[in-house]
């Protein structure tokens, strides 16, 4: 039987190059799978950015404990990725199914969290990396345009105001802006 792009398996193991990617790659991509999804995505809109906010003493600690969050069934939460402090990417909910990071969002918006201990706490550079890799990735493999409202803080959503989510950055805040304008640049954004 053939098998077309959509078919793959989602999960290969080992870092996805090709389009969007300008020829970098994480350097490292790995599995983390959580037990938290839902069937396929019947729509894919754009991806919501979330930082993790467990307050853990060190970076590797918080991404550590978040893939230990999103492992957890009871927890009842996950994103598709989880990106660390070295750039090293954990696929946790493969990216064509529903992920259960933005309640009724879930449904047509990918969700990446970038380990992110407090909501004003800077980015590491290879995070940022990551997450611009993985953004172009995405609005390649589905087909929406790279622009603000495509690329969403949590805390900038419908649903994120609604529960009073301050992640990536709280809403409005010079950090967030900051970090937006880094964004927009990295994209091509004007
Ligand atoms: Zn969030």
């Amino acid at each position: 039987m053939a098998v077309g792009a959509r078919d793959r398996p989602p999960f290969s193991g080992r870092p996805v190059g090709g389009a969007g990617s300008d020829g970098w790659i994480p350097p490292r991509v790995f599995d983390s799978l959580s037990p938290n999804y839902g069937p396929a995505r019947p729509k894919t809109v754009g991806i919501i950015i979330h930082g993790t906010h467990g307050g853990a003493d060190t970076l590797e600690r918080e991404f550590a404990g978040t893939l230990n969050w999103f492992g957890n069934v009871a927890s009842a939460v996950s994103a598709h990725d989880v990106i660390g402090p070295a750039g090293e990417i954990a696929r946790v909910v493969p990216d064509h199914l529903i992920a259960w990071h933005a309640g009724a969002l879930n449904t047509s918006y990918i969700g990446i969290e970038v380990v992110h201990r407090h909501p004003l706490e800077s980015v590491p550079e290879p995070t940022f990396r990551s997450l611009v890799w993985a953004i172009k990735k995405y609005a390649v493999r589905y087909g929406f345009p790279l622009i603000n409202a495509t690329t969403p803080y949590h805390s900038e959503t419908s649903q994120g105001v609604s529960i009073g989510k301050v992640d990536l950055f709280p809403r409005g805040s010079s950090e967030g802006k900051a970090f937006r304008a880094k964004i927009r640049a990295a994209l091509g954004i004007s």
